[in-house]
């Protein structure tokens, strides 16, 4: 009789393995604490060893998880130099109503009193040119907003020591930020088609660890911000000339025909469909709400 025990193996399979630093097909292994953390070469091993090495004995370590729903977050603390793992409550409720439950993560204590902390959301670490391997939720003190003239609220935390302290590894430059305060990362499951799905927190694992401190050390880095800013333009004015021949209205040959006998006339049909088009995203964008829901099996 065959055993009822499915083969068990470590590794993440779904996923495209690549060196923790370079995307090249690793090779090798982390030789310290974990064994598991893949590279494509000493090199690279060598040149993630300052960031790795601040959790490989932490994960290889781990106390027990704690009783009741808990997950694995990152704790960047703002007085200490070294990033710490720390199981997080996920609390919520059930509408009675729809039956759909809302998650919600405990992450108050970690800040001060009068603070309301935040989350950003994050599904591409920059700095490695890549997808990360879980969405990142990253809980931060608000930044004071700019209201008219002054700016309204208060620098609410110190200056955060860890992530300036981080160094951030090869091919990182940074911090690019001056973080506020402590900066709490959660990992969640990736793709649920909503910006924030509570039923889908998970433990944060040592790749995840990788993309929080990348994150970290590489937010406010405008390079980014002006590679895509250019991408945008380029295929804004890609899709306005493709309007202006014609776009979607006329059927490709129609057009081009328009296009070519009245200049003003077809620039205007593109401005009309250019419209149409702004208000068919704002309706699709009020598809999805921008909630975490999930629902009761
Ligand atoms: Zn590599
Ligand atoms: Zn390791």
């Amino acid at each position: 009789m065959e055993p009822s025990t499915q083969p068990h193996t470590q590794t993440q399979q779904s996923q495209q393995v690549v060196c923790t630093l370079c995307n090249n097909p690793p090779i090798t292994a982390c030789p310290g604490a974990c064994q598991e953390l893949l590279y494509c070469s000493t090199t690279c091993q060598g040149d993630d060893a300052p960031i790795h090495k601040l959790v490989c004995a932490q994960f290889a370590s781990l106390p027990p998880k704690p009783k009741g729903k808990q997950i694995l977050g990152v704790l960047f603390p703002e007085n200490e130099t070294t990033p710490q793992l720390k199981w997080i409550h996920i609390g919520g409720f059930a509408d009675e109503e729809s039956g759909i439950s809302f998650h919600e993560p405990s992450v108050d204590s970690y800040f001060a009193d009068d603070v309301f902390p935040e989350a950003m959301h994050s599904e591409r670490n920059r700095v490695r040119n890549r997808d990360t391997r879980s969405m990142l939720e990253v809980w931060r003190v608000p930044p004071p907003k700019a209201d008219g003239k002054e700016v309204v609220g208060r620098l609410l935390g110190e200056e955060n020591q860890c992530i300036k302290a981080l160094g951030g590894g090869k091919g990182a430059a940074g911090p690019f930020h001056a973080w506020r305060g402590p900066v709490l990362v959660l990992f969640m499951t990736r793709s649920t088609g909503f910006m924030v799905d509570p039923g889908a927190y998970r433990d944060c694992n040592l790749q995840d660890f990788g993309d929080a401190v990348d994150f970290v050390y590489d937010y406010g880095n405008d390079v980014h911000e002006r590679r895509i800013k250019e991408a945008l333009d380029s295929l804004g004015r890609a899709a306005a000339k493709e309007m202006a021949m014609g776009g979607e209205r006329g059927g490709d040959g129609e057009g081009q025909e328009k296009g070519g006998e009245e200049g003003v006339e077809s620039q205007e049909t593109g401005k009309e469909d250019e419209k149409g088009k702004a208000e068919n995203e704002t309706k699709a964008e009020e598809g999805p709400k921008n909630i975490v829901i999930e629902m009761e099996a």
